[in-house]
């Protein structure tokens, strides 16, 4: 089994069902409420973890009720504890989402613990980054945190991939420690400043991405799949026709599965399509950690 380490965030979703968003100051009557495990992190983490890799998870929860059902929840999925962190006097992270009949929700994700998550704390990791085939963040953790991990992976000779969501401005130096970035649409036009309004943009933007110094690119295209590109090749992999339901989290299903697929030793081409598969998978189904598909769903039985 591939060894995986992964760093980055772990959430509780509340979601309250709405007929219509309350006016400031007024009080409402909700529908249906839901908890959910979520963060791009945890998410990512439980992905890689039902795709059959050996996942050690840093994250940093509070110590309070959420984070305990936290701990326990990525324990159930087979995550390793070691590096699950607790600190003292401040909440597990939260997010707080409202979703209208309609459909559009409003969303406050109040960071609390992940945002105490320090390049200090990535000396624990050190010894489990040492064994790991491949490294997974995201930005949901604090951008000096994520910077102190690619200077690791660089002197580690370890491969370190960067989903950078959310979007936001990058460090330069960022660039060249890594091995991989996967933005969406929204984060790769963000971050080049090139808009993606033609066929030939995609190239540019993997263009840019090279000249930062990233080593492979692979833009998410939604339902259009994904774009590879590096200094030799580039290619699109469509997605899997399906009825979309919900797409919360189809970017960290592709993520965690694709990292455990090239752990594996899959090619460019057939980890990009077993991430594709999953990711479609999670669509036909509602909530982000409950959609995840289970390795034998998407290798077929073994
Ligand atoms: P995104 O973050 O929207 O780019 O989505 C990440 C990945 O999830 C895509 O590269 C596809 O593999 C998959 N995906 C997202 N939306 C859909 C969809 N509507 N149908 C099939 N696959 C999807």
């Amino acid at each position: 089994m591939p060894n995986i380490l992964i760093v980055g965030s772990s959430n509780t979703d509340m979601v309250v069902q709405t007929e219509r968003f309350p006016l400031p100051g007024e009080t409402l009557t909700g529908g249906e409420f839901f908890l959910f495990q979520g963060g791009k992190g945890a998410n990512q983490a439980v992905a890689s973890a039902r795709m059959g890799g050996t996942v050690h998870f840093l994250t940093k929860l509070g110590k309070d009720m959420f984070g305990q059902q936290t701990r326990k929840s990525l324990r159930d999925e087979g995550i390793s504890p070691d590096l699950i962190l607790e600190e003292e006097g401040i909440a597990s992270g939260v997010a707080l989402i409202l979703v209208e009949d309609s459909g559009e929700n409003q969303i406050v994700v109040v960071p609390g613990a992940n945002g105490k998550l320090s390049p200090e704390d990535l000396t624990k990791a050190i010894p489990f980054l040492e064994t790991a085939d491949l490294l997974l963040c995201q930005l949901e953790t604090p951008i000096p945190t994520v910077e102190a991990l690619a200077q690791l992976a660089r002197k580690f000779e370890k491969r370190l991939i960067l989903n950078p969501a959310p979007a936001q401005a990058l460090p330069e130096s960022l660039y060249q420690n890594l091995f991989l970035i996967t933005p969406n649409e929204t984060e790769a036009s963000l971050l080049s400043g090139i808009a993606l309004e033609k066929e030939s943009s995609l190239s540019e933007i993997g263009d840019w991405f090279l000249s930062k110094g990233v080593q492979n690119i692979i833009l998410t295209l939604g339902e259009k799949g994904a774009y590879f590109h590096n200094s030799s090749r580039q290619f699109l992999i469509p997605s899997q026709k399906v009825k979309a339901i919900d797409t919360t989290g189809a970017g960290d299903v592709f993520n965690g599965t694709l990292v455990v697929a090239l752990a594996e030793g899959m090619d460019w081409e057939k980890a990009i399509q077993t991430a594709n598969r999953a990711a479609a998978i999670s669509v036909t189904r509602m909530g982000a950690q409950p959609s995840i598909p289970f390795r034998s769903e998407v290798y077929g039985k073994q």
